[in-house]
Parts: C-alpha cells; sequence; structure tokens
C-alpha cells in the first residue's frame, strides 16, 4: 500500500457515497442530501486532486521545469478550492429556490442512509491507521476531514428527518449550511494555496540577515529574498564582503553560508551574490 493506493480507494468510495446520496436525495427531494451529495462530488475531486499533486510532484526537474513540479500542488488546490466556491453557491441558490417545497420520508432511504454513515466511519478508521503507518501528514489531514464527513452527513440526516415530518424549510436551512460548511472548506484551501503560488515570504527576513551578518567576513548584507514552492525554502541573498577577499575564500564563505541557511532556516537552495564593500558615498550609488 501506499499514498497513491490509498487515495485511489478513498475516491472509488467517495464515489459510491455519491452515488447512494443522489439516489435518496432525488427520491426524496431533500436538497439537504442531495447538497451532501454534491460535497461527496468535491470530496472525490480532493482525492484525484491529491492522488496528482502527489504524482507531479514527485517528478524531478527538466528541461522545462527547472525549479522542480512542487508548485502544481497549490495550482491544483487553487483549482479545487474555486470548484469548491461554485458548488457552494450553486447549493445556496437550489435550497432557495426549493424554499418550503415538500420533503418525503422514505424508510428504505433512512437505511440506506445509514449505510452511508457506516462506510464513512469505516472510511476515516482505514484512512487513519494508514497515514500513521505511511507517516503522511497529507492523510492524516484528509482522515480529518473524512470525519468531518460523517459529522455532517449525521447533520443532513436529522434535517431531512426533521423537514420530512412537515417542517420542510429546515431542509432548506440544513442544506444551506452545508454549503457553508463547503465554503469555509475552500477559504481553508485558498488561505493554504495562495501565498505559495504569489511567492509570499514565509520566513522571518531580518532574522536571516542578522544571522548572515554575524559571519566575520561579511560586512552587511544587502538583500535577503525566500520564497517557498509548498514544500521546501529558496533564498536569494547579496551580501557585502572586503574588496581584497580573495575569490577562493569568498567562494568558501558563499558555501558556509548556503549551509547556515539549509540548517538554521530549512532553507535547501540558495543562491548568493558577492558585492565589495566599497565607502559609503559610492554604496548608495549601487
Ligand atoms: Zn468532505
Ligand atoms: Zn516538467
Amino acid at each position: 500500500m501506499n499514498i497513491k493506493k490509498v487515495l485511489i480507494i478513498e475516491g472509488v468510495i467517495n464515489f459510491l457515497l455519491m452515488m447512494i446520496k443522489l439516489a435518496v436525495g432525488f427520491s426524496t427531494y431533500s436538497t439537504a442530501i442531495l447538497a451532501d451529495a454534491l460535497h461527496s462530488l468535491t470530496d472525490i475531486a480532493n482525492n484525484i486532486v491529491a492522488w496528482f499533486a502527489i504524482n507531479q510532484s514527485e517528478q524531478p526537474p527538466d528541461e522545462d521545469h527547472q525549479y522542480g513540479h512542487k508548485k502544481f500542488v497549490p495550482l491544483a488546490i487553487f483549482f479545487l478550492a474555486t470548484l469548491l466556491s461554485v458548488v457552494a453557491i450553486e447549493v445556496i441558490v437550489q435550497a432557495a429556490s426549493r424554499f418550503g417545497e415538500p420533503v418525503l420520508n422514505s424508510s428504505i432511504g433512512l437505511g440506506v442512509m445509514f449505510i452511508v454513515l457506516g462506510l464513512n466511519t469505516g472510511l476515516t478508521l482505514w484512512e487513519s491507521f494508514w497515514a500513521k503507518k505511511l507517516n503522511s501528514t497529507l492523510l492524516q489531514a484528509d482522515a480529518s476531514h473524512t470525519f468531518s464527513d460523517v459529522l455532517t452527513s449525521i447533520t443532513v440526516i436529522i434535517g431531512w428527518q426533521l423537514a420530512a415530518r412537515g417542517y420542510y424549510w429546515l431542509d432548506t436551512v440544513f442544506a444551506i449550511a452545508v454549503a457553508f460548511i463547503i465554503m469555509f472548506l475552500a477559504y481553508k484551501l485558498f488561505v493554504q494555496s495562495i501565498p505559495i503560488l504569489v511567492d509570499k515570504s514565509l520566513l522571518n527576513q531580518a532574522k536571516i540577515a542578522r544571522t548572515v551578518t554575524e559571519l566575520p567576513e561579511v560586512k552587511s548584507v544587502k538583500l535577503v529574498r525566500t520564497r517557498n514552492d509548498g514544500e521546501a525554502n529558496f533564498a536569494d541573498i547579496t551580501i557585502k564582503v572586503d574588496l581584497n577577499l580573495s575569490l577562493a575564500t569568498s567562494h568558501e564563505l558563499a558555501d558556509k553560508i548556503e549551509g547556515l541557511l539549509a540548517t538554521q532556516f530549512n532553507i535547501v537552495d540558495t543562491t548568493v551574490h558577492i558585492e565589495p564593500a566599497l565607502d559609503e558615498d559610492k554604496q548608495t550609488q549601487d
């Protein structure tokens, strides 16, 4: 078993859950259950995106993508978040348009929804087991999401049962509640992916400059830039050294800085640019 296989099996089960929810939702006119079915659709999309992301980020750098392929992951997550937002709005529109419409009860439907709960709970336990065994934070995060799916389904079943007893408006309320859960998931995914896509600095620039300045050969630090590709940190740094420092010593210094930033700030790839430190008024003309 590996992470990708776990995701495939999970995707298949989520597909099954979605089909069951669609059948119950359409036969009882419950918008809340249909909303939960749409939620399952986003779970499937989630599994596909996670599989794609892991697969893609495993590829080494190539001629077209010389920095590697890690940013395909946040790109995929951003796409998924956009999809979730559209689904949430669609659910709200549908729920509002069916406000007060009758909702039917069905004992077969209820039994089937309990099977959904059982499957979903089993899936959570199974995924947590493999998350620990494979030591995967991605699977662990997904397992806790799967557990929240169980809670969502329980809420939806309660809403549907109350609605089917004559409180039709409750169906709309519970459907909109599901829409808000989906929106919250989308929000979390946007927060996770956008900083990486737009190269937001995730490290303390001043602290890096201070650490590098502590090296005796470094006169000053002119520029520090950092970015993250979703997995690893990268940095560009410009330092000023004595004009007469030899090339060999300068190169040694650059290597030292690379090592320092790797151990202290977990930066895997540092580009060091070295400039001669001239007198003060000349520096300002740089
Ligand atoms: Zn879900
Ligand atoms: Zn490529």
